[in-house]
């Protein structure tokens, strides 16, 4: 696993022909391994990224509190066929700052959309950078953050960017929790709620969609659970927002809400 943290490093990546990019924000766990196995399964070489994206933070506070681990990133990372890790400075990736006149999609203005100004903008910001400095055949995704996947997407389509996004589904504990680095920062027992959360959610998913049960009501048994604040938790008709568009109807139900001070986003 080669580690690259400079431009001229960089340079090596163009000859590249099937190269799978993995961006990640560090605190290496299952979800972003199963992706860099289905990299390492498609594409010659896999480069994995570790690099948190200050502006895609519209707190402050989250921003310092994110877990750095990268030395037992670096020694869980290195049991894998990665061929490149890529951990750039700041400075290699915004020369001369942010990008101001960046168009989004217009799903950019749902659900964590409406609690986080800016923060999509500036996720496909650093996505269309990386793209321009390693140009990666593909790209994973992972479904746990449904909005950023169909974002980015829309954006590399519209922009006609010679790149695949390609989805991986959401890898969960045993109990149902969606992995995240953030889960870092949950106690055991904001953990055992967070689960419960995934399964009240999934356990009424059906009675929802049938009108047997309300949002408001599920809202409720959820703060009931020990949730502190929910942002939203919203139905919504998903098979027209993915891409290709699909005939046949299909639901998921978005979640972000905070366990402590910690927020947590899931689609179910
Ligand atoms: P992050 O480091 O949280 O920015 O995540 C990097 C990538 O890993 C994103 O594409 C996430 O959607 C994906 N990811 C995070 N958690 C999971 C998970 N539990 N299952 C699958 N993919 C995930």
């Amino acid at each position: 696993m080669k580690i690259i943290n400079s431009k001229k490093k960089l340079a090596q990546l163009r000859n590249e022909s099937s190269l799978g990019l993995v961006p990640t924000m560090g605190a290496i766990h299952t979800g972003h391994i199963s992706l860099i196995k289905k990299s390492i399964s498609e594409c010659k070489k896999t480069i994995v990224s570790i690099f948190i994206n200050k502006r895609q933070f519209n707190n402050k506070k989250d921003y310092k509190k994110y877990p750095r681990i990268l030395k037992k990133d670096l020694s869980l990372l290195k049991k894998y066929n990665i061929d490149y890790l890529f951990l750039p400075k700041e400075k290699i990736i915004y020369p001369k700052g942010g990008s101001k006149n960046l168009q989004v999609d217009p799903f950019s203005r749902k659900l964590c959309g409406k609690n986080r100004p800016g923060h999509f903008k500036a996720v496909v910001d650093v996505i269309d950078r990386f793209i321009k400095l390693i140009k990666p055949s593909k790209i994973y995704f992972g479904e746990k953050d449904f909005q950023q996947l169909i974002i980015v997407k829309n954006y590399i389509k519209r922009k006609k960017i010679n790149t695949t996004i390609v989805k991986c589904k959401t890898i969960r504990e045993k109990n149902g929790l969606a992995l995240s680095s953030r889960n870092l920062l949950l106690s055991r027992n904001e953990r055992k709620i967070a689960s419960k959360v995934y399964k009240m959610i999934l356990n009424n998913k059906k009675k929802i969609l049938n009108k047997k049960i309300t949002i408001k009501k599920v809202k409720q048994e959820i703060l009931n659970l020990g949730v502190k604040r929910i942002d939203y938790l919203e139905l919504l008709k998903i098979n027209k927002i993915i891409y290709p568009p699909k005939k046949k109807v299909k639901y998921k139900i978005f979640i972000a809400y905070y366990m402590n001070n910690i927020r947590l986003i899931d689609n179910i």
